[in-house]
């Protein structure tokens, strides 16, 4: 399985290149910030949400603890489902003064598996969401599993041991090297390639993974033999 996940990870490096997903400077607390503001929104959307934020001073944990309820749902509204995600902000604040005297570099001291615990006892945090702060804010080896993950290997034909967001993350982090920068960087092509080519309705000519892809092929097949039909029934 190693050498499987490894040769879809050169090959889509190979056709799009780094996608170089580390914006430089980017403010720890804020990646955390736009990770639980990004669930069920745009990018976009979430940017003017943080724009927001930004504006208002309230993108510190103390700031969130402390904003009245229709503040920071005003700031955040943008990115949708704003007063969950107020909520949400909020114990994610909580848990930080409470458990790691507000600061987010006790948290992210914790070993992976403690700060993942962590972070999915905390009320709005699942495990995408978790993987996507340890990843992204800490920096550290978590595979993020999304729906553009989900596809792009059912259609491989290479599935995980159990159809659970866990039993895909750990058909990643079980064969890979546990490599924060190899999971950065392939967790951005699949998003690439899932915009690009592995779209809901595939573009499989062309693409670098179709000579190992079955899905591509059956459908180059079957598109094959309709113009053959097509042909046939003009004459
Ligand atoms: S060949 Fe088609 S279905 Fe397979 S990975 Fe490429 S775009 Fe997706």
């Amino acid at each position: 399985m190693r050498e499987r996940l490894l040769d879809v990870y050169r090959r889509l490096l190979a056709f799009y290149g780094p996608q170089h997903w580390w914006p430089a400077g980017d403010d720890p607390f804020v990646v955390v910030v736009g990770a639980i503001l990004t669930q069920s929104a745009a990018w976009k959307n979430v940017e003017s949400a943080l724009a927001r934020l930004r504006e208002d001073r309230l993108l510190s944990f103390d700031a969130l603890l402390r904003a009245p309820d229709e503040e920071l749902e005003r700031a955040v509204r943008p990115s949708g489902y704003f007063r969950m995600k107020a909520r949400k902000l909020r114990a994610f604040a909580a848990m930080l003064a409470e458990r790691f005297d507000g600061r987010l570099e006790r948290l992210f001291a914790l070993p992976v598996g403690e700060m993942r615990a962590a972070l999915l006892a905390t009320y709005g945090i699942g495990p995408e969401t978790a993987d996507d702060i340890i990843l992204y804010a800490a920096r550290k080896p978590a595979f993020v599993v999304d729906a553009y993950t989900r596809r792009i290997f059912d259609r491989l034909g290479i599935p995980p041991g159990v159809d659970t967001y866990d039993g895909w993350r750990s058909l990643f982090t079980d064969a890979l090297p546990q490599e924060t920068a190899l999971f950065n960087e392939y967790h951005a092509l699949i998003v690439r390639h899932a915009k690009v080519k592995c779209r809901k309705e595939p573009l499989c000519p062309g693409c670098p993974l179709l000579d190992i892809c079955p899905t591509g092929q059956s459908r180059l097949a079957a598109s094959a033999a309709s113009q053959v039909d097509r042909r046939a029934s003009r004459a």
